[in-house]
């Protein structure tokens, strides 16, 4: 199978790693990727929002599936132009995208399918937004009603603080406060239906102890040794296929990744986000966990065959990934700085690109805040982390930064 990745970051070398070790993939691509997934893909130099620009590399290559990584492309309708050039696609139409691209249309489809998830109201006005923080109470959870990477949302005691980031956004959605742990739940859907991969966690904040300002994410383990019997089947009967079935229902079939987002709270697990693509670093570590081939899965998916597969499978044991970000990261990263030490240690860890670039030598340098995904994996968290960071500590960034705690409490 000639297959063609979408995307340039950690999450993109993690999905180019697990279909280059399908034994079904012969021909592997990547637009535009980085200087570590060229080792395992062709790069081509593509502007990955431009549908044109996707389907005319896609069709040259005579790709046999097209899977798009991040957000950006399949809100700006690539998947869509992909499917009409006739090839399969991994990924949502840009309709079925806006569960990602906006707050207030993913709280309408859940709200119809009767999915739980925090109370909420859109806010244009200040008067609006003051009367919604007084209903909801501290602390307060602010969110711009459209892309932000992530890092568009505000959860604050400071009533100011929530109304300023309102002001700042125009329209937001103003949220009842989730309170418990959080965890990513990707599901694989085709459109009709959907399968589960593992359970993971990720970590928002810049500094140890969740602390600093929230990022893209810092780090991700599975699975959850802590996370209660029957979760995922839960969360797939509660949440996945309800709110897939609901947008079949509004003539927009779900064909992609699912990515919810939970809060596991006294009363059951409730969805604080839905994404259209794979967690970023959640993905490096699910997808290392996972025996089945990618490939077929993500096929499957793409040409609505989802029930003639069997169920995913997984290896036992566990990942953890700990993202070595560059210096001044989230605020203002620096780039272009030598990145070395990237040979894996031990075989039970290895380093996945997210933001490199090859300079005119050949060389890898930071193009990017989150620069390195290193991953460790082991029988249990434990020795997973200990591979992890052991590899960390070889790394080379001058003036990097990772947090040192990933998945410690697991
Ligand atoms: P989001 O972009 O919606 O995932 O929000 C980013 C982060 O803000 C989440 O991972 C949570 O940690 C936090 N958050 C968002 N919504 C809520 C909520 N309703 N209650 C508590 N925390 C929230």
């Amino acid at each position: 199978m000639r297959v063609l990745v979408i995307g340039s970051g950690g999450r993109e070398h993690a999905l180019c790693r697990a279909l280059a070790l399908d034994p079904a993939v012969s021909d592997l691509h990547c637009a535009p990727g980085n200087a570590g997934i060229a080792a395992v893909a062709t790069l081509h130099p593509v502007v990955p929002t431009d549908p044109g620009q996707v389907v005319a590399l896609a069709t040259r290559l005579g790709a046999e599936l097209v899977v798009i990584g991040p957000e950006a492309p399949l809100v700006a309708g690539v998947a869509d132009a992909v499917r009409a050039a006739g090839l399969p696609c991994f990924g949502p139409s840009k309709e079925a995208a806006l569960i990602e691209g906006s707050k207030a249309f993913a709280k309408d489809v859940m709200v119809a399918a009767g999915v739980p998830t925090a109370g909420a109201r859109v806010c244009v006005t200040p008067e609006e937004t003051e009367a919604a923080l007084e209903a909801f109470g501290a602390p307060y959870v602010v969110k711009d009603d459209g892309l932000a990477a992530g890092k568009g949302v505000v959860v604050t005691s400071d009533r100011a603080e929530a109304l300023a980031h309102a002001a700042a956004c125009g329209r937001v959605v103003v949220e009842e406060y989730l309170d418990g742990p959080e965890v990513s739940l990707f599901a694989l859907c085709d459109g009709a239906t959907a399968v589960a991969l593992q359970p993971a966690q990720d970590f928002k904040r810049a500094y140890d102890g969740d602390q600093g300002p929230n990022t893209g994410g810092m780090g991700a383990y599975t699975p959850l040794p802590w996370a209660p019997e029957g979760l995922t089947e839960r969360v797939m009967n509660e949440v996945v296929l309800p709110s897939i079935g609901e947008l079949a229902r509004r003539g927009a079939p779900y064909t992609g990744v699912l990515y919810a987002g939970l809060a596991l709270t006294a009363s059951g697990p409730k969805v604080i986000e839905f994404n259209a693509r794979f967690g970023d670093p959640e993905t490096q570590v699910v997808l290392d966990r996972l025996e089945t081939p990618l490939a077929g899965l993500l096929l499957a998916c793409a040409t609505g065959a989802l029930d003639r597969q069997p169920a995913p499978r997984f290896r036992d044991g566990a990942a953890v990934t700990v993202v070595v970000a560059a210096e001044g990261y989230p605020a203002d990263p620096v780039k272009g700085d030598r990145v070395e030490g990237l040979d894996p240690v031990a075989k039970d860890a290895y380093v996945l690109h997210a933001g490199t670039a090859l300079d005119a030598e050949g060389r890898v340098v930071s193009a990017g805040g989150r620069v390195l995904n290193v991953v460790g994996t082991g029988s249990d968290i434990a020795a997973a982390r200990a591979a992890a960071y052991a590899q960390v500590e070889q790394v080379r960034l001058r003036g990097s930064h990772h947090r040192s705690d990933i998945a410690a409490r697991a």
